[in-house]
């Protein structure tokens, strides 16, 4: 067919797709007569348009918490326009314009912080980080501090190695194996506490576990404790108070690097900067990715001290540079992209409405949970939150996941998009999950409470 014909017909594409796009964790079976591929065209703030002309308002910014400042920024668009015409790649053995001027507004954010290595995806920023500690571990510990510690129901990649920093078993089921030297630590949601505590010892009890896990390893050969801030898919696990002192506590005690993942926290997500800012954290190495330039171009970064970087500057040692290369790390859009996006996001306090909202939020999703006894918990932070849906509050019996994916179509039948834990967690996918840009007003907020009120008394009763 015709191309420009292609494009101008909305059933044609629909026929397109279904029949050559391998949609992302989705089951295609349905597409072959029963439902179209969803196709979205269009978006404007903090709504979407699909291609039959639904008008979506979209609380996940993206289906996948990325576009932070909201659809239809054409100062991007501008941005990165203007970045590839006149300089639109080389490899990142040499620079550019656009990523040192992002590094150093980066940086400016990250007190403590040094380093930007650039990278497309937060799984790809997340390995740049595994081999430097593994690099650090060969270099300078005879290869025996080379164990990475990663936490049950945390997330960190599609790819093999971050797979195998991966907590959540029903996504890693089918497929092992897995690389070796990575090692599970217990979750921190208080909610399903593991272990016996006395109430407001529970985070430090948390990370007391993951002590437990160093003893047994045997902390010489633990090189990184790689953490998400407030575990995303996992089901919105803010840590409790007392944990990231503790786990501070417990990297300085046996000299493990901090590697602290904010592909999702990160850029503004919880009303700060970065999720670790909340609780007063100092990491080793940060990585980023999906906010960063609110999907408008693939750009993740791994961020790192000048400590860490200074290993790897013996110029006596001809194999001790970093020896990994991202191609498309060379790319100026991303960076050109991510400079706007920051712009946007500090001209519109965006932070402060991240926060200011967030309050909102939870307050309007605790009215909910007085409201439907189905709601077991309310979690967040800034313009991030879940709500844990169970059978009943005493036995927190979890609601099945298929009535979790039910209230989740019916509030897209409304025209409001939620997410959910969906297949992640054996027994567990019962948290809908909320990241709406952080451009979203009170109103906005309002009426996606209300659809998910409306589709919990439809789908629960
Ligand atoms: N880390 C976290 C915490 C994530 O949520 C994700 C993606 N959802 C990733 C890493 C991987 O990012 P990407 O899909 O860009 O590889």
């Amino acid at each position: 067919m015709d191309l420009n014909q292609l494009t101008n017909d909305p059933e044609a594409i629909v026929e397109a797709d279904r029949a050559h796009v391998w949609h992302h964790l989705i089951q295609h079976k349905p597409f072959e007569k029963d439902i179209d591929p969803r196709i979205i065209v269009e978006g404007k703030g903090m709504k979407v348009w699909d291609i039959k002309g639904k008008e979506h308002l979209d609380a996940v910014s993206g289906g996948v918490w990325t576009v932070n400042v909201g659809y239809g920024r054409e100062r991007i668009g501008k941005a990165i326009s203007d970045a590839v015409t006149k300089m639109c790649f080389f490899g990142g053995t040499a620079g550019t314009i656009p990523g040192a001027t992002f590094s150093e507004m980066l940086i400016d954010k990250m007190p403590g912080l040094d380093r930007v290595y650039y990278a497309n995806s937060g799984s790809e920023a997340n390995e740049k980080a595994f081999k430097m500690v593994r690099q650090i571990s060969h270099k300078y510990y005879g290869g025996k501090k080379s164990k990475i510690l990663y936490r049950e129901r945390d997330y960190h990649g599609s790819t093999l190695a971050t797979m195998s920093a991966g907590g959540q078993d029903e996504r890693n089921a089918q497929y092992g194996p897995f690389a070796p030297g990575f090692i599970r630590v217990p979750h921190c949601l208080e909610y399903r506490a593991q272990n016996d505590y006395a109430g407001d010892s529970y985070g430090v009890k948390a990370a007391e576990a993951i002590e437990e896990v160093i003893l047994r390893e045997g902390p010489d050969t633990i090189g990184a404790l790689c953490l998400e801030p407030i575990t995303a898919g996992g089901g919105i696990i803010v840590p409790p108070k007392g944990y990231w002192e503790k786990v501070q506590e417990i990297c300085k005690k046996y000299e493990i690097l901090l590697h602290i993942d904010e592909v999702v926290c990160g850029i503004g997500r919880t009303g700060t900067w970065f999720g670790y800012q909340q609780f007063g954290v100092k990491p080793d190495i940060v990585t980023m990715a999906k906010g960063v330039a609110s999907g408008y171009a693939a750009i993740s970064c791994c961020v790192t001290t000048n400590e860490v970087f200074d290993k790897f500057k013996d110029a006596s040692d001809h194999l001790g540079y970093f020896r990994d290369i991202s191609t498309f790390g060379g790319c100026t859009g991303g960076p050109a992209a991510a400079i706007e996006n920051m712009n946007i996001i500090i001209e519109e306090d965006l932070l402060d409405n991240s926060k200011a909202m967030g309050l909102h939020l939870n307050e309007k999703l605790h009215e909910l949970m007085d409201k439907h006894n189905w709601i077991g918990d309310v979690r967040g932070m800034g313009l991030f939150a879940g709500i844990e849906l169970v059978q009943d509050r005493g036995t927190k019996e979890p609601v099945d996941e298929k009535k979790v994916m039910g209230i989740v179509a019916d509030c897209m039948n409304q025209g409001v998009i939620i997410g959910a834990t969906n297949r992640s967690l054996p027994g567990y996918n019962n948290t809908l999950l909320f990241a709406p840009p952080l451009i979203a007003t009170k109103d906005d907020l309002n009426h996606v409470v209300d659809a998910v009120d409306q589709a919990m008394t439809r789908v629960l009763g």
